[in-house]
């Protein structure tokens, strides 16, 4: 790649990039003048991930051949309870990314106080290119391949990009069939049928909606009559921009890996939904015009969401980007540069440690719904979820107002303090 291609990427696939885990590392470097002097002396803790596993994933294809995939399960921090955190399979995955989830995992779920520290798996593969039996033996192998790490009091994986109830369904049944016995608090995102939680799957939009709301409410944008721009269609750019629909806002245009697609009018969810199942992409969708990707960011909104992958929101677009908040609904999709363009423009950013945990947090509640054996109806967890996220975000918005910071740094600053002060109590083994 010659040097003039490489400037004209962004900075953050420029070859000379830290990656995301570097990203991570200067999220934490901004963090630390802000901690107590008792818990500066632990920062080295979070920088170093606690255990890292790179597994061979060999599989027979239905074509009788044998093929090799690269796994990984990171456990990043265990200082307030067992690693938690998604397994995602894409052809992009390597130990960095995984590495940086995982980090962002353990200041998630210190963010919101759930009582877990940080993992995260992925398997380099496109699942697409794999048959449903071939998908099913991959993920069966990669899970004997980390039981050595996982358990229900040790690290519990759960869905991620490319990774629902059905690979969970697959992932617990391994796991209980080397222990000889059914252990479903194992992995959490699991079917209903089967120690799943009700609300589980809507859960991450859902978060996102009520976080969008809470931040919306701070600066006195409305909702109501509100545009929004969806970047990714999956579960959780699905369910969000259909609960701002129902809260009256207008879905003015959304992008994915098939392309954009825009409605000024306001695109129907259910309708692109049901194109996006059908297809596989939004792409082609007769309810919108398609326009040139590079465009989506410049469409005027009040609220865009990111939620499809890392760096998509980089020093090249963000001074484009003419919206009110960035609601990340993905893991890391700002990079540094992108966050102080915004922060410069009056953009407000609510990091995806706190708008896109309320999906861990409802794996929290399958968790222990699965340890009591005993399961709470889809009001009672959705009013728990809704309680958890409005007090994560208010205990972080303070933060940001009384130190002048970030959102993201807010959020970093009360995560690092909990998780700090758990490391500190515990004190050092041996
Ligand atoms: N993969 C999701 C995340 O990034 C959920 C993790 C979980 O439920 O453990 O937050």
């Amino acid at each position: 790649m010659s040097i003039e291609q490489q400037h004209a990427l962004p900075s953050y696939l420029r070859p000379d990039h830290l990656g995301p885990w570097g990203i991570y590392l200067q999220q934490v470097d901004r963090v630390a003048p802000y901690l107590a002097p008792r818990l500066q002396r632990w920062i080295e803790t979070l920088k170093r991930p606690k255990r890292a596993l790179i597994v061979d994933v060999p599989i027979h294809l239905d074509n009788g051949t044998v093929k090799h995939f690269e796994g990984y399960r990171v456990q990043h921090n265990t200082s307030r309870g067992p690693g938690k955190g998604g397994l995602r399979f894409h052809q992009d995955v390597t130990l960095s990314e995984v590495m940086a989830l995982a980090a962002w995992m353990s200041i998630k779920n210190a963010a919101v106080n759930v009582p877990y520290g940080g993992a995260k798996g992925g398997v380099r593969v496109d699942p697409r290119q794999l048959s449903l039996s071939e998908l099913e033996r991959m993920t069966r192998r990669y899970t004997s391949e980390i039981n050595v790490i996982i358990g229900p009091n040790s690290d519990i994986p759960a869905p991620d990009v490319n990774t629902n109830e059905q690979v969970m369904a697959w992932m617990m049944d391994t796991y209980s069939m080397n222990l000889g016995h059914s252990s479903t608090g194992v992995v959490t995102g699991k079917p209903v049928s089967l120690g799943g939680s009700l609300g589980r799957r809507e859960a991450t939009g859902r978060g996102v909606y009520v976080i969008a709301c809470e931040a919306a409410r701070q600066i006195n944008v409305e909702v109501e009559g509100a545009r929004i721009a969806v970047q990714g269609f999956g579960n959780v750019g699905s369910t969000a921009a259909r609960l701002f629909v129902e809260g009256g806002a207008k879905l003015v245009t959304v992008q994915d890996h098939t392309g954009t697609v825009m409605n000024l009018g306001g695109l129907d969810v259910t309708a692109l939904s049901k194109h996006v199942l059908d297809t596989g992409g939004v792409s082609g969708f007769a309810g919108g015009e398609k326009i040139p990707d590079a465009d989506f960011w410049s469409i005027e909104t009040e609220f865009l969401i990111p939620a499809a992958l890392e760096g998509q929101l980089t020093e090249l677009n963000a001074p484009k980007i003419r919206t009110q908040i960035v609601v990340e609904g993905a893991n890391g999709p700002t990079t540094p540069e992108a966050d102080d363009i915004l922060r410069e423009n009056g953009i407000l950013v609510i990091p995806d440690v706190v708008a896109n945990a309320g999906g861990v947090t409802v794996s929290y509640f399958e968790w222990v719904q699965d340890f009591s054996s005993f399961f709470w109806s889809e009001d009672e967890i959705n009013l728990r979820l809704d309680r958890v996220m409005r007090e994560a975000f208010a205990g972080v918005w303070q933060v940001s107002q009384e130190k002048r910071v970030s959102v993201r740094t807010a959020a970093f600053i009360v995560a690092c303090t909990r998780i700090l002060t758990a490391r500190d109590m515990r004190g050092l083994y041996p």
